[in-house]
Order: structure tokens, then C-alpha cells, then sequence
């Protein structure tokens, strides 16, 4: 690893040019007193020759600030395709999750599969993953553009397999989960992970303790308060959204944000159907919110992570899903040169944060709201449904667009759990409700649902 240790004037601008082996180059800013830049916050790919550094009166262009991101796809228990009983079934999504991985893999963008026990034991037992060393599971992990973990709802009645028994599963694959990714409830609900903050036996093994080091994900009972923020830090609790987000140097769990994920996912919206946004209007968003950080001010802690989600029960559902994803990766490319985005899987960013932060007490999270975003018209925007009075003493008014109607009014607390719940309604009182900030989540007509916060006093 190679280190350059700058000591700047107080409060200068310290940009540093690192110059490739190819000869292009590649800018880093800081606006702190004292710096440490280490090189391997660069992919692998850049060999760091050289350095110069500019100070005071700087003539060069303008540094960035770059987003950390991967791909990050699930499976899920509940997924239509039967994988593990129906070979016509897996024979239908290996090719798609094949054409995905060679996509990622020959275009050099990182990928984190997360898998549950239904596609891994259809691993095992179409493709004798146990003792085949070319399963597709254990061929992808063994590409450095894609890491494979597990992803699970920790739900008992739905599946007897938990994440330490989809370690022990993959396990037998051969692919060891030593990055120890946990996607994760960040509040309250059987999905929480407190849980994890010891070894946790399988529900099936009983005997197999696995202990994850990343918390990602970060959702919420229903998602309706799904935390969407950049960054890398140690909650404290699940009590609340607040000290979630507040850093503890002693906890043993490490969460990555997702940055603005809910605005760039390239799925489809399970209730309507439809595709959530295109791959162009994916391409758009990222690259919006990824010019909003360049408007940041820039600190020494500094570390914006995001990722794009995709679903393995939409890949049979788009034609071409990979080259889809090709596209997307393709759209994004001329950031990427530019060093605005840098392609890190959830085990490179982690490794990253902790290569330039040895003080426990570093940490970074910023939210995502507020951030202003480029093309996103299939989601219902702010305007689209005004609440008023907000704040309110006691009765609220929605007003819609015309031809529009509502379809549902559900009320959540912090913590995500429903306290109220009504069909089409154009107003309510909010006058036995305790004084607060309550999460409002409002679905059309047409499905789509918007969330607002509502604040009674
Ligand atoms: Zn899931």
C-alpha cells in the first residue's frame, strides 16, 4: 500500500493529482488541516505512480467527491420460480444470473448476489455445488467483481433458515461467507438485527454460529421507513431512527448505507407490474445524486456509499435483463473515469473505511433526503399529493391531482408500526394522536404510494 501524508496551511485546499500508469489521472480533494490519502482508495485497477500536489492557488479543475457503489441483488423465499423442485424452474433464471455476472464481470462493475436457502440448495442439488468447483455460486465468488452472501427475513414460519444457516449452506457450496454481509431490519421487528450482535445459531444448524461484521440494507417493518442514507458507522440502538444513527466506536456491528437506493433500483414495482423507472431514468438519478455530492462541502471523514438494487423475480420478467444492466453500467462509465463513482462491493467498502480510519470514534452518515434528483415521473413526487396543515393541531387534507384518487391511508410511528389504517379518505384528525412526527404513507389509485413525515403538535 502506498501513502502520501499531506500537511497543508490551515484551511487550504489541498487537491492532489494521481497519475495512472496509462498516463490519465484521477483528483482528490480535501478541505481539512492535515490529510492522509492512501492510494488503495483507488481501485485496484489504478497502479499509483506518482503524486503532485497543489495547494493555495490550485489550477486545476474541479476534484470530486466519489460514490463508493455496487449492484446488490436478492432472492427471495417467496419468489415464483420453484428452484429447488422444478429444474425447468432453475433452468429458466441460471442462464439470466449467468448473463448478469458476465455483464458485471467484463464491464468491471461490482456486484453483491445475496442469496436465500431456496437458491442455494438448488445450487447443491442441480449443480452438485458441494463438490463441483464450477458451480455458478462458487465460479461468481471467485471473481473479484463479485462477492456472494446471504439475505433472509429471520423468520422461523416462513423459513428454517437463518443467515448463520445460509453460511453453513453456502459453506458447502464452497463459497465461505467471510465478509459476513447481514441485510437488515434497522428498526424494531423480528428482523432486527440487535440479534447479531453475538453469534447466532442456525435455526436448522443448531450447532453453526456465524457473527456478521456489515449491516446493510436497512429497511423498515412494511418499508415505510426505510433509512436511505451515504455512510459508514456504528449504531447504537434500534430504538430510534436517531440513535441508530448515532456512531458507537464499541459496537461490534459496521453499517454501509445505501445512499439514495430507493431512487434507483432497477426493478419492478410488484403491485403494478411495471417497471419502476427505466434503465435511463436509473442512469439519471445516480448520476444526479452523484452531482449533488459534488456540491457538498467536503470533510475528512467523507465516504459516500449507495447501491442499485435488483430482484431475481424480475429478471425472467424483463427481456434482456442483462443487457439491461450492461446498459446501465455502460450509462455510467464517463463517471467512473472521472472518479465521481467508484465501483467497491460491500467487503471493499468496509476495508476501505477502515484502511483510512484507525480512530473509532470516525464515522460518516448523511441522508439522503434533500437530495434533488434528475427524471423519476413514475413515482408520486412531492407535489403530487399535498398534505395540509403540516404541522397540524388536529385535522389534515389531502389534495390530488385531477383524476386521481386515494386508495389506502396508513399511519406509522418512528419505529415503523402502523397505527392507523383507512380506505379512501380525503381528510383526517389527527386528535387522538400524542403530539409527534408521524411517517404518513398515501397510495393512489394507481398504486403507486407516497410517504411523508406529518408533525402534530
Ligand atoms: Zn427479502
Amino acid at each position: 500500500m502506498l501513502s502520501a501524508y499531506v500537511k497543508p496551511f490551515d484551511n487550504s485546499v489541498v487537491k492532489a493529482l494521481f497519475i495512472r500508469q496509462d498516463g490519465s489521472s484521477f483528483l482528490k480533494k480535501n478541505t481539512i488541516n492535515s490529510i492522509i490519502m492512501k492510494c488503495n482508495d483507488m481501485v485496484d485497477s489504478f497502479k499509483v505512480i506518482s503524486f503532485v500536489v497543489g495547494l493555495f492557488f490550485s489550477v486545476f479543475v474541479e476534484a470530486q467527491t466519489p460514490v463508493y457503489f455496487n449492484i446488490v441483488s436478492h432472492n427471495e423465499i417467496t419468489d415464483a420460480l420453484k428452484y429447488e423442485s422444478s429444474s425447468v424452474d432453475y433452468n429458466t433464471i441460471r442462464p439470466i444470473v449467468k448473463e448478469v455476472c458476465d455483464t458485471i464481470i467484463a464491464k468491471h462493475a461490482k456486484y453483491n448476489m445475496q442469496l436465500d436457502a431456496n437458491f442455494i440448495k438448488a445450487v447443491l442439488k442441480w449443480e452438485n455445488a458441494a463438490t463441483n468447483p464450477n458451480d455458478i455460486l462458487e465460479w461468481a465468488n471467485n471473481s473479484p467483481y463479485i462477492d456472494i452472501d446471504g439475505h433472509n427475513h429471520f423468520d422461523k414460519r416462513v423459513n428454517p433458515y437463518n443467515y448463520s444457516d445460509l453460511a453453513k449452506l453456502l459453506d458447502s457450496c464452497g463459497v465461505t461467507m467471510t465478509r459476513k454481509v447481514l441485510g437488515s431490519n434497522w428498526a424494531k421487528s423480528t428482523e432486527i438485527w440487535t440479534q447479531y450482535q453475538t453469534p447466532k445459531a442456525g435455526f436448522t444448524f443448531k450447532n453453526f454460529y456465524w457473527q456478521p461484521e456489515i449491516i446493510w440494507g436497512m429497511a423498515s417493518p412494511g418499508h415505510v421507513n426505510d433509512l436511505n442514507v451515504f455512510g459508514i458507522w456504528k449504531p447504537t440502538s434500534s430504538n430510534s431512527l436517531e440513535l441508530f444513527l448515532q456512531h458507537n466506536p464499541d459496537g461490534v456491528l459496521t453499517a454501509i448505507g445505501g445512499g439514495c437506493n430507493g431512487d434507483i433500483s432497477y426493478t419492478i414495482n410488484f403491485r403494478t407490474g411495471q417497471l419502476v423507472r427505466t434503465t435511463d431514468e436509473v442512469i439519471a438519478n445516480i448520476k444526479s445524486i452523484v452531482d449533488y455530492i459534488q456540491t457538498l462541502p467536503s470533510g475528512p471523514n467523507d465516504f459516500y456509499t449507495m447501491n442499485m438494487l435488483i430482484n431475481f423475480r424480475d429478471m425472467p420478467k424483463i427481456p434482456h435483463f442483462a443487457d439491461s444492466i450492461g446498459v446501465i453500467i455502460d450509462g455510467l462509465q464517463d463517471y467512473v473515469d472521472q472518479g465521481k463513482i467508484i465501483w467497491a462491493t460491500l467487503a471493499e467498502k468496509y476495508d476501505l473505511w477502515y484502511a483510512q480510519h484507525t480512530d473509532p470514534e470516525d464515522y460518516f452518515n448523511y441522508d439522503c433526503e434533500g437530495v434533488t434528483l434528475g427524471v423519476d415521473e413514475t413515482i408520486p413526487n412531492e407535489e403530487s399529493i399535498a398534505i395540509y396543515p403540516n404541522p397540524t393541531t388536529d385535522e389534515i387534507h389531502f389534495s390530488l391531482p385531477q383524476n386521481t384518487t386515494i386508495r389506502g391511508v396508513e399511519i406509522f410511528n418512528l419505529l415503523g408500526e402502523k397505527i392507523y389504517s383507512q380506505n379512501h379518505l380525503h381528510s383526517l384528525s389527527l386528535s387522538g394522536f400524542e403530539n409527534g412526527i408521524y411517517l404518513i404513507k398515501i397510495e393512489n389509485d394507481k398504486g403507486s404510494n407516497l410517504i411523508k413525515k406529518i408533525i402534530k403538535e
